[in-house]
């Protein structure tokens, strides 16, 4: 089917107390993976880019790419931009065919976040694509991001209710609650209440950063506290290296390419269903794609 906003698909997914999981793809073979993985379960899936991977690739291919993955199964699928912090970038996604961006403003004042997301907001709008807004500083590394451990803050729930007033049609809302990107040292502390509270006030669907690493247990409680979209980046990072290089590791006089990447592949896919099982998404294609605008 056709490429769809996220937006009708996470508010299903909130409802329906399931996660959509968005997989930040690296190239053809990943986006493969995670479409293809999604499909095979009948889940409704998000595939993301970095910013910095859009820029490696360039605009075009990548929404390519995925549009064609999309038209190819029959279970409905974003493309959605991850942290961005660039309006030039963010309206580049938009022409080139993105049907949702996220505009990461959390490193901004309130007052700042606020305002750029709201012109961010009449962008996507315009283009009748969803929106992605961050409060808070989410720990980790992602992209060329660093949020070092003792700046990692937790979001301020008066702000994200103020935040989430003016924009009540985002498509989901991410406040730092405790996780973070990259793989964890230790146990990560998520602030349930202040998900629980934050989801119940704004009503809106809430975004997971950093999934990697996350227990069952953890992924339930946040999913029950109203987060719909769940990012998976690391691990897909770890099963793309570890898929390809893992062929020469067993059989070093390997020398054609095909069987590397066919094997990379069947990593990725592998943990891409164990994800959309985890979250509660496998066959609920139908279901999300029910409000789809
Ligand atoms: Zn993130």
């Amino acid at each position: 089917m056709p490429l769809i906003s996220m937006r009708p698909m996470l508010k299903q997914a909130r409802a329906g107390r399931y996660g959509i999981a968005a997989f930040n793809m690296i190239d053809y073979n990943s986006a493969r993976a995670i479409v293809e993985g999604a499909a095979e379960l009948e889940a409704p899936i998000i595939v993301q880019a970095s910013v910095k991977t859009v820029k490696h690739w360039g605009y075009k291919p990548v929404a390519s790419w995925v549009r064609l993955l999309a038209e190819s199964v029959d279970v409905p699928v974003g493309l959605h931009l991850d942290h961005c912090t660039d309006l030039e970038v963010i309206k580049r996604c938009i022409d080139a065919g993105w049907t949702s961006v996220m505009f990461d403003g959390s490193a901004l004042p309130f007052a700042d976040n606020l305002a750029k997301s709201l012109q961010v907001y009449a962008l996507t709008e315009q283009a009748g694509i969803g929106l992605e807004a961050e409060m808070g500083a989410i720990g980790g590394v992602e992209d060329d991001k660093i949020v070092k451990e003792g700046m990692a803050a937790l979001a301020n729930y008066d702000e994200c209710v103020a935040f989430c007033k003016e924009l009540p049609h985002l498509a989901v809302f991410a406040p730092a609650i405790g996780t973070a990107h990259g793989f964890y040292k230790g146990e990560p502390k998520i602030a349930y209440d202040l998900l629980e509270s934050v989801a119940k006030k704004t009503g809106m669907p809430i975004a997971l950063h950093g999934g990697t690493g996350l227990s069952q247990e953890q992924f339930d409680r946040c999913i029950a506290g109203g987060c719909a979209k769940v990012n998976i980046s690391t691990m897909h990072k770890h099963c793309f290296i570890e898929g390809f290089i893992s062929v020469q590791r067993e059989n070093p006089k390997q020398s054609e390419p095909l069987p590397f990447i066919a094997h990379q592949y069947e990593a990725m896919k592998r943990d891409v269903k164990d994800m959309v099982r985890a979250f509660g998404s496998a066959g609920k294609a139908t279901h999300a794609h029910a409000a789809a605008e």
